[in-house]
């Protein structure tokens, strides 16, 4: 089973996503926990060069080439495998993310992303986990890690607003993978049901 785990920055996605895989570890099922942009080396590496360094280095169009031959090095060589070998594969953040901080960027590119998705990549999630928070709550915890306000300054003020619309647009688009968690609780409330949510789809 391929589980991600999608929502604005600050969302709390990467310790739920971490939470999920120790929970259902310890209920023996063998499990990979992974994370995009990178999971595998050559995809790290081509996240370092994307998130790292002059946010202008890249146009959206090359951000897009890049992260998706990120995703195919770490499909091949991380989550295809595992799922092969009967694991549950655990990601904090997938195609989803691409979807909106590239997608989003400007017009038409959406459409880019799920072309080259389809050709490159062609595999989606069997759970996705919306963390949804509210922007201002999710960006007062996400600051201070850097990068992505100058990285997308061309969102304006209000990108993690269109973010958060634009993940639960794609909750609508997607109604059979994707399930919808409020974020803004403690943090053992939301494991506890995104827990009970991935058991019920394990079966
Ligand atoms: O999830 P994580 O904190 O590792 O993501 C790091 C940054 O990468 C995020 O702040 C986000 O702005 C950016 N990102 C991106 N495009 C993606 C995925 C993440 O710009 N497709």
């Amino acid at each position: 089973l391929f589980i991600t785990f999608e929502g604005i920055d600050g969302s709390g996605k990467s310790t739920q996503a971490r939470l999920l895989a120790e929970t259902l570890q310890g209920e023996g099922h063998d499990v990979v926990l992974t994370r995009e942009p990178g999971g595998s080396p050559g995809a790290e590496e081509i996240r370092a060069l994307v998130l790292e360094g002059d946010p202008e280095r890249w146009s959206a169009k090359t951000e897009i080439l890049l992260f998706t031959a990120a995703r195919r090095d770490h499909l091949e060589r991380v989550i295809d495998p595992a799922l092969a070998e009967g694991k549950v594969v655990v990601c904090d953040r997938f195609a989803d993310s691409t979807r909106m901080y590239q997608g989003l960027r400007a017009e038409g590119l959406r459409e880019v992303v799920d072309q080259l998705h389809e050709l490159m990549i062609g595999r989606e999630p069997d759970l996705t986990f919306i963390i949804d928070m509210d922007p201002a709550k999710g960006h007062g915890r996400a600051k201070g890690r850097g990068g992505t306000e100058e990285r997308f300054e061309d969102f304006g003020t209000d990108l993690q607003t269109r973010m958060r619309a634009g993940f639960l647009a794609l909750a609508r688009q997607f109604p059979d993978r994707c399930v919808v968690v409020d974020g803004d609780r403690d943090v053992a409330s939301v494991a506890a049901e995104v827990a009970g949510i991935a058991r019920a789809r394990i079966g």
